[in-house]
């Protein structure tokens, strides 16, 4: 009895540390981050991919390439806190802003927008680990916005729809995730689509350079906030959610179940645009 107890113990305490160590939930969680990387993958050159390979230190094969690009997409996220790089996962434009206030929410380049452009000619690993992730964050349309809010973070979501009990939280997850595919389908679905577009339509979705990619992101973003009536408040940048205006942080949305449904068509858009974005970028560099 007592060797079973032990052995029970010994679990619970392996299960528990498991659980205080997961890593965070990151931003489009794993499955998002990992489609674009795939997506990515599959559109570089072979002069490009030879490059990424030696980068990430395996062979030089379409497969290879892709599975250590997708693993290579959430290592920004993991190592935030050790790294200080929080401020480099978004790029907090307000409601009010216009094209020419970007500059100045990106202090000392620190946001995705400076970043991206920062990391688009990778020379190893992290720059690469850096720009995979980033161009990923920049497309998730609340990375881009601030209505002193946390890009969404400080607005409820109640009861919480998947695990997510923000705003932010369900375009960073519970969407993507409710599409219900493993990054590796959802890559191959998106590029399936892609195989009935034109070059010229596909060459179309990848223009424009961070800047673009951010203002998109930025407009979809004041799109989504509207069509939930999110009330426009002051600009300010407060730290966390204890000091946002109470108007935002009071705020709670139970959202209809098809909520997530409406808005996967803009999700898988969005993921299909920063795959195809990276490659360009990549096999520019
Ligand atoms: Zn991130």
């Amino acid at each position: 009895m007592q060797v079973i107890l032990a052995r029970f113990t010994q679990l619970l305490s392996v299960t528990l540390v498991g659980l205080l160590t997961a890593p965070p939930a990151s931003a489009w969680w794993e499955t998002g981050h990992r489609t674009v990387a795939r997506i990515a993958a599959a559109h570089l050159t072979s002069a490009a991919r030879a490059r990424i390979a030696q980068i990430l230190n395996v062979p030089d094969t379409p497969k290879a390439v892709a599975d250590a690009l997708a693993l290579a997409s959430t290592w920004a996220d993991e190592t935030k806190s050790q790294t200080h790089t929080g401020a480099w996962h978004y790029t907090d434009l307000a409601i009010q802003d216009t094209l020419a206030d970007l500059p100045a929410r990106c202090h000392h380049d620190n946001c995705a927008t400076e970043r991206v452009r920062i990391f688009s000619h990778p020379k190893d690993l992290d720059q690469l680990r850096y720009l995979v992730h980033l161009v990923g964050d920049l497309h998730q349309p609340l990375h881009a916005i601030s209505d002193a809010d946390l890009g969404g973070n400080c607005e409820h979501v109640s009861p919480p729809v998947d695990t997510a009990q923000n705003l932010h939280a369900v375009w960073d997850g519970a969407i993507v995730n409710s599409l219900g595919l493993s990054d590796r389908a959802l890559a191959a679905s998106l590029n399936q689509k892609l195989s009935s577009f034109g070059k010229d339509a596909v060459a179309e979705l990848a223009a424009g350079d961070a800047t673009d990619w951010t203002w998109e992101s930025h407009e979809l973003a004041i799109r989504l906030y509207r069509e939930l009536g999110v009330p426009v408040e002051p600009v300010i940048f407060p730290k966390n959610c204890r000091e946002a205006p109470a108007a935002v942080a009071n705020l709670t949305f139970h959202l209809d179940p098809d909520y997530l449904q409406q808005n996967q068509w803009t999700v898988r858009e969005q993921l299909l645009k920063a795959g195809l974005r990276l490659a360009k970028l990549l096999n520019e560099s």
